[in-house]
This record gives structure tokens, C-alpha cells and sequence, in this order.
């Protein structure tokens, strides 16, 4: 942190207290947060915080794209998908086209176009070589056919990267990241919100394609077949955004039940005094806490653009299942409150479980470290 992310933080929190949080019920009933939200956010340069400012964004780094995951997160807060916003600019930022950047950036970062990755499938979540959706070249155009499922932002996406199989190359070869703009496409279809535990406030979609024609400018960097090679290169940065929304989740969650132990009383004096408290929580502090050193390690490696694919899977991992246990033992302490979702424990206990499935679930997480080993 230095006096710069500080000012951030700030106004991070202010945007959180007064635009997040009070409408975080009504978002939480409708499944998303709606778009006015994110032009806010957009306005008080929230978005795009790493995004160089020639092409609009906050001129940053991941630490200042850190802060404001963080103070969403800590509070519970998890309606929009900021990561998954910054992940887009971040593709086009790494192998967009010139136009391509110029075309996109500066609106993703006012939040005129709300980003969303769509790579998984019906029938492909872990395995992203078995996609089907096929995006085939007719004339100057390409035509694009298939599906998608549990697209972060998808229903409110402006922009999106449409992961697909394009040419005659099969396996990694024949894969390609179409840029689409859904507005007003004909062919792309938004199928309904899907119904989830925890993250309700955060839009989930399905997508559908049926014969959407892209012009030929539309394939990300402007070359066929490159699009497993662009997802690899940027899965350090993703799984990083997921481990630092994950440690602020794990800070939130210990100082409100730091907090409420203090105040509730049984049996004559506060929860927080018996031994069992005393001891859980001093077990939670220390496990926040060694999170939050290895995280910013791996900020700061990110930074410097030393940390590899192995490493960020390893702190994705490690971090995702620490979090189950911290909450779930977090909500222990608030006893019948814990399990009620007017305290924000509760939301943070079914928030939690996504995080060791999405951005690549544990096992595969395994699978990439043990074949770096
Ligand atoms: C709320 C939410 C948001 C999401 N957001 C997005 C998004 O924005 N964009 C997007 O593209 N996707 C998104 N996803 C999809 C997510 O990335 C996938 O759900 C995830 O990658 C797992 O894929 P799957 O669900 O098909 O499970 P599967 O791949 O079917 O896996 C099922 C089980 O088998 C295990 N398994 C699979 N392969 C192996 C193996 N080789 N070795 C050991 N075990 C294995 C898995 O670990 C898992 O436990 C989201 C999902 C959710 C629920």
C-alpha cells in the first residue's frame, strides 16, 4: 500500500457504502445489479484500474485492481463481477489488435460495456478442449454456433469473448477467441440467470448462438487458432484476482466475528472470553494472516511479471480451501445468527463454495501444479 492505493481504497469504500450495499438486497432478489451501477463505478474509475490510461483505464497496476476487489468482497459485496471485467480489458490489453484496444478499452473502463469471458459449456467446464461452440469463416464474416453456460456478467455483458473452435485445426490449434457486441446482434440469444446458492447478486448467464455473424475483424488479434495459447497466458493474472478477493473475504469474515464475539454474551460474559473463542480465533488470525502475506507475495510477483502458471494455481488452491474453513468456522461463533442471512456471515459462508469450482476447480488446480513439479 502506499498514499496512492489508500486514496483508492477510500473511494473504493465510499462507492461500496453508498452505491453497493443498499442495493445489494434489491439485487440480490432481481440476480443482478443492473448497469447503472457499473457506469457508476466506471465514473470514479473503478474499473480498468490496470489499464494503461492511453486507452481510458486508472494507469495502475494489480494492486490498485487488489484494493477494489477487496473492500467489495470484505463487505460480503459480491453483485458485480469486477474480475471478470478486468480479465477482458486484460485480453485485449495483452493481444488485442491497436483497434481492437482502442475500439473497447476506454468503454469497458467507463463501464459503458460490462465484460464477460464465455468459455465453459454444457458439456465442457474443466476440459475447455471439448467446446463445440464453432465460429466458421463465410465470405468476410464469421458465422458462429453453439452455447454457453455460468457466464459471469452475462446478462448485463456489453462485451464479450466468446471462446470457440474455429478452421480445420483440431485441439489447442483450432481454438479462437471471438470479440463479440451482443447489442442489437442477431443470433445471440442471453438464456435465463442461473438460480445459484451463493454470489446472488451476481448475474450468472446462459448464452446462445445461433448463426451470429461477426465481421472478420473480430477474432482477438486479429489471427485464427491462437485463442488456448491467449487463455494460458493470462490464467496467473486470473487466479490471482480470485485469491485476493479470496484473503479480503477470509479478513472480512475474522474482524466481524472478532467483532460480534466481543458484544454477544452467554453465561455471564462475552462469547469472545471462553477458552474455545479465544483459541478459534487466534487460529483464524494467524491463518488470515499468513494468506494475506503469501497473496501480496504474489501481487507483487504479478507485478513484476515473475509469477508463473504453477504458482498462481498454487495460491488459488490453497487459499479457496483455507476460505471454506475459515468462514465456516467464523459462522460457528455467531451461532443461530451465523446461519441467518441478514449477517453478512451467512452470505459469505455460500459465496465461499464457488470459489474452489470456478476459475478451475481444486482438482485441476492439482493437476497443473503436480505437472509443474
Ligand atoms: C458462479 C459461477 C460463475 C462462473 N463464471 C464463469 C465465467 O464467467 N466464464 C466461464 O467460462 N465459466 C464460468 N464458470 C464455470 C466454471 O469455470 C466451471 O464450472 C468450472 O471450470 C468446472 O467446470 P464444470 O462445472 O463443467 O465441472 P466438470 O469439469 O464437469 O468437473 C466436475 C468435477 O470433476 C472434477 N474433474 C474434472 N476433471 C478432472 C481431472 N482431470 N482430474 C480430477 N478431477 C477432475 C472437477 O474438479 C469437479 O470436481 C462459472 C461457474 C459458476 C458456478
Amino acid at each position: 500500500m502506499n498514499e496512492e492505493l489508500e486514496l483508492l481504497r477510500d473511494t473504493a469504500i465510499r462507492f461500496v457504502e453508498s452505491e453497493m450495499a443498499p442495493q445489494d438486497e434489491a439485487a440480490r432478489h432481481r440476480g443482478h445489479v443492473g448497469h447503472e451501477l457499473w457506469l457508476k463505478a466506471g465514473a470514479l474509475g473503478l474499473l480498468c484500474a490496470d489499464i494503461p490510461t492511453e486507452f481510458g483505464g486508472g494507469g495502475g497496476d494489480f494492486r490498485h485492481c487488489a484494493v477494489i476487489y477487496g473492500e467489495m468482497t470484505r463487505r460480503a459485496l459480491t453483485g458485480m463481477n469486477v474480475g471478470s471485467h478486468d480479465i477482458v480489458a486484460h485480453y485485449l490489453l495483452n493481444h488485442g489488435t491497436l483497434a481492437q484496444k482502442q475500439r473497447y478499452l476506454p468503454r469497458m473502463a467507463s463501464g459503458e460495456l460490462v465484460g464477460a469471458i464465455a468459455m465453459s459449456e454444457p458439456s465442457a467446464g474443466s476440459d475447455l478442449q471439448g467446446i463445440r461452440t464453432r465460429a466458421e469463416r463465410v465470405g468476410d464474416a464469421y458465422v458462429v454456433n453453439g452455447s454457453k453456460t455460468f457466464i459471469s456478467n452475462g446478462h448485463l455483458a456489453g462485451l464479450v469473448m466468446v471462446v470457440a473452435k474455429t478452421g480445420a485445426a483440431r485441439g489447442t490449434q483450432g481454438t479462437t477467441i471471438m470479440i463479440v457486441e451482443p447489442k442489437d446482434l442477431p443470433g445471440y440469444r442471453v438464456g435465463r440467470l442461473l438460480d445459484k446458492i451463493g454470489m446472488r447478486a451476481q448475474d450468472t448467464a446462459e448464452l446462445f448462438f445461433d448463426d451470429m455473424r461477426l465481421d472478420a475483424d473480430s477474432v482477438l488479434g486479429g489471427v485464427e487458432g491462437n485463442g488456448f495459447f491467449q487463455m494460458m497466458s493470462d490464467l496467473p493474472y486470473e487466479r490471482v484476482i480470485i485469491s485476493a478477493s479470496v484473503v479480503a473475504t477470509m479478513e472480512g469474515a475474522y474482524e466481524a466475528t472478532l467483532r460480534y464475539t466481543r458484544e454477544r454474551e452467554a453465561f455471564g460474559k462475552p462469547i469472545a472470553q471462553f477458552q474455545n473463542s479465544k483459541f478459534k480465533l487466534a487460529e483464524i488470525a494467524t491463518n488470515v494472516k499468513v494468506a494475506r502475506v503469501f497473496v501480496d507475495r504474489c501481487i507483487e510477483d504479478l507485478v513484476a511479471g515473475r509469477l508463473d502458471t504453477a504458482g498462481a494455481s498454487m495460491a488459488k488452491l490453497w487459499t479457496t480451501e483455507l476460505q471454506g474453513k475459515v468462514i465456516d468456522e467464523c459462522l460457528q461463533l455467531f451461532g443461530g445468527y451465523g446461519y441467518v442471512n441478514d449477517y453478512p456471515i451467512a452470505r459469505m459462508y455460500v459465496d465461499a463454495r464457488i470459489t474452489r469450482i470456478f476459475g478451475g476447480t481444486s482438482e485441476i488446480m492439482k493437476e497443473v501444479i503436480s505437472r509443474a513439479l
